[in-house]
């Protein structure tokens, strides 16, 4: 059986869970939202490694619509966001729209009937309207190293860790240098016989000025709301004075690269490690990643730091590409996830039978970072070029929650079965004004590699302005970047064509 609903929100992360809150919150009341696994929180209830924490201060990294006094820390653990995330859905009366178990498998845009077909693992659903809110950072990557089966130990990824494994005492192979990498290190290092980091380019690091949020703070907070949103809009407004730094004058950061060399300094005191852990790119040009705890540990006797990528694994041996060796019971990949190349856009088919990883197959591109040309009224929450180097994502999100709430609305006010297509022409001029701004970015410029750049080199995952520039740009649909689909009439065969009209509305 299928149960047709207005909208249906794919994922139940902050994006998901975000856009459930909007739709109810707009009178929409008929939506499912499908989630893979079997409770809500998407990246925070996936990621739970020892030392998982977010490196955005805990009252920017929420909801502006539920702000949360009680933050235990100003950088809060994953714990800690996850229980906020599962709170949210009991606030806001979600439950009754969760659909547990239902990964996509297929969602095919039926033109006929002006709606998306989808097939789950839970069931089939229908649906006027589709927010894929599955985020860029869901299905995790792991190199093909060669040799990999033939390794003995155990073998898992930050993103789906094992508790059921006790690492203590073991040897351990850490592979990557990333924000999961770098909170991970110290978590393991005091347990294990020996840690072996592959270390294909050393991060920038700088600290992290976490500190719990004391019992008279919480007090206040609690007694007046608007002091938390004081306390929000000042961690809002240092970091989008930043912004300016990172897309516009890249060698202003010079100056904070200085204090990551002192941070290293400071921190490890053997010159030869010293030099294996100094990048030699714009500091910026990869996330910022800070820490207290990372470089003491690398300090440690136990602590091997390699400074080549792994190349191949001869059973227990992990070989690096430069020819070190080192032997291992546990390997933990922290090597990032597929973003742009996710594997559910070869699971959406559009109105041209073209699967949406087609349609991307020369870098992803979307109206607004939401709609995807020949793909109608399906609409993407933190889609392409919406992520952020040194804010909130929570804010991206609410931007695009606003575009949401306007589109279904525009389609509201256009009444009867109708759906909006983006042109190719708008998405094209959009793209193109996004990919101008890049050019100048420290992204683009600063002389690393990224998980912001696809296969072809092309930055489709940052925004490269304010995230106020972006609210501007999200505010409102412009009918005119849409073309007006309306079902074709059921009664004759619809000669070629038909179906699709101007927007006058
Ligand atoms: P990532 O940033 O993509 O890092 C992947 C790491 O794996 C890189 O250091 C990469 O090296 C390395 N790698 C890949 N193949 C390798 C090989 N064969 N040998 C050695 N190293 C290899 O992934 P992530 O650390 O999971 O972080 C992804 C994103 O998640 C972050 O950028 C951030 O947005 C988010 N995150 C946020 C937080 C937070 O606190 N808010 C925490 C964790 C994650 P190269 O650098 O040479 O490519």
């Amino acid at each position: 059986m299928t149960e047709h609903v207005r909208v249906a929100v794919i994922g139940s992360g902050f994006g998901g869970l975000g856009a459930a809150v909007r739709l109810r919150r707009e009178g929409i009341t008929d939506f499912v939202v499908l989630e893979r696994a079997d409770s809500v929180g998407g990246t925070w209830r996936d990621n739970s490694y020892p030392g998982c924490a977010c490196d955005v201060p805990s009252h920017l990294y929420s909801f502006s619509f539920a702000p949360n006094p009680d933050w235990p820390r100003t950088f809060s653990g994953q714990e800690h966001i996850r229980a906020y995330l599962e709170h949210v859905t009991d606030t806001f009366g979600l439950r009754p729209h969760l659909r547990f178990g239902c990964e996509v498998r297929r969602m095919t845009w039926d033109a006929q009937e002006l709606r998306w077909d989808i097939e789950t693992s839970g069931g089939r659903y229908a649906a006027d309207v589709v927010v894929s809110a599955t985020g860029p950072l869901s299905d995790p990557k792991v190199p093909d190293v060669p040799g990999l089966d033939t390794f003995p130990g155990t073998v898992f990824h930050s993103a789906r860790w094992d508790h059921g494994h006790d690492l203590t005492g073991k040897r351990v192979a850490m592979i990557g240098t990333g924000a999961s990498a770098i909170q991970i290190v110290p978590a393991l290092q005091p347990g294990v016989s020996r840690l072996t980091l592959f270390q294909r380019t050393p991060p920038w690091v700088m600290p992290r000025v976490d500190r719990a949020v004391s019992g008279a703070e919480r007090a206040l907070h609690r007694a007046l709301p608007v002091t938390t949103r004081m306390r929000r809009g000042l961690l809002w407004g240092i970091r989008e004075l930043q912004v300016q730094a990172f897309t516009k004058h890249p060698n202003e950061l010079g100056f904070v690269e200085r204090l990551a060399k002192l941070n290293l300094a400071l921190s490890i005191k053997d010159p030869a490690l010293r030099a294996r852990l100094t990048p030699d790119y714009r500091i910026g040009c990869k996330r910022i990643l800070l820490s207290n705890s990372y470089y003491p540990a690398l300090a440690q006797p136990n602590v091997d730091v390699v400074a080549s990528g792994l190349s191949e694994i001869r059973g227990s041996t992990l070989v690096a590409a430069d020819g070190t060796e080192a032997e291992a019971d546990v390997i933990v990949f922290g090597t990032g996830f597929h973003v742009t190349d996710m594997p559910i856009a070869e699971r959406v088919v559009g109105a041209g039978g073209q699967t949406l990883a087609e349609s991307w197959k020369d870098g992803m591109a979307a109206l607004r970072g939401a709609s995807a040309a020949g793909f109608p009224n399906w609409m993407s929450i933190i889609g392409p070029n919406t992520g952020l180097g040194n804010s909130s994502m929570i804010l991206m999100i609410e931007s695009q929650l606003n575009y949401m709430a306007d589109y279904l609305r525009q389609l509201r006010v256009l009444g009867g079965r109708a759906a909006l297509d983006a042109r190719p022409g708008a998405v094209d001029a959009w793209n193109a004004c996004v990919q101008e701004r890049m050019k100048r970015t420290v992204w683009n410029t600063g002389g690393c590699t990224s998980w912001y750049l696809d296969a072809n080199g092309r930055n489709t995952t940052v925004w490269p302005g304010t995230t106020s520039e972006f609210r501007r740009a999200t505010r409102r649909v412009d009918l005119a970047e849409y073309e007006l689909l309306r079902a074709p009439a059921p009664v004759a065969q619809a000669p070629d064509g038909a179906g699709k009209s101007e927007v006058t509305a």
